[in-house]
């Protein structure tokens, strides 16, 4: 199906006749080299998602999310980039990246404006992200509402109150020891 508001029709055209034209199968994986199924409810999921199909098998791409970002409720003490002060995070003390406390991560006293550049065009992308990335400031713990503070230990929690060493949860209370792996 063609969005006819896409911005990119070319590239949702190219993406829907590899999507139209894909039946289940098995594919070896670009990474590991072991074989993974492709299955019907997979590529109506893409078709969804309007995303192509993986090259890496599923472990392979649980590696490559677990290194983009830990929401596995590891933590670390980590010094806040502002005052210096160890706190709680989920970054580890020796990662590059510069990280606030959580309640002044989501204040107005500083804006995401400040760390704003222009894009050159005529250096790769990732590269400019990744220098853009290691420049601004990250919360200590991410979740994401501004109002989810009072849950030590957690992370990625959306309206949540009371809760502890839980990850991935949304509208919730008294939530204890909760761990979700995907
Ligand atoms: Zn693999």
């Amino acid at each position: 199906m063609i969005n006819q508001y896409s911005k990119t029709p070319n590239f949702n055209k190219a993406l829907n006749e590899i999507l139209d034209n894909l039946k289940p199968h098995q594919k070896i994986c670009q990474q590991c080299q072991n074989v993974f199924d492709i299955f019907a409810e997979d590529i109506e999921f893409y078709k969804m998602l309007q995303v192509p199909p993986p090259k890496l098998c599923p472990e392979c791409r649980k590696q490559r999310r677990f290194g983009f970002y830990n929401n596995i409720l590891k933590f670390y003490k980590k010094e806040n980039t502002l005052t210096g002060e160890k706190i709680i995070s989920t970054f580890s003390p020796d990662s590059p990246y510069k990280i606030f406390d959580l309640k002044y991560w989501w204040s107005d006293k500083w804006g995401g404006e400040d760390y704003g550049r222009d894009y050159d065009f005529n250096k790769s992308f990732f590269e400019q992200f990744q220098k853009l990335n290691l420049t601004i400031p990250h919360p200590a713990i991410t979740h994401y509402w501004k109002g989810v503070v009072d849950n030590p230990y957690s992370i990625s929690l959306l309206n949540a109150k009371n809760c502890y060493f839980t990850n991935l949860g949304g509208y919730v209370e008294n939530i204890h020891y909760i761990l979700v792996l995907f």
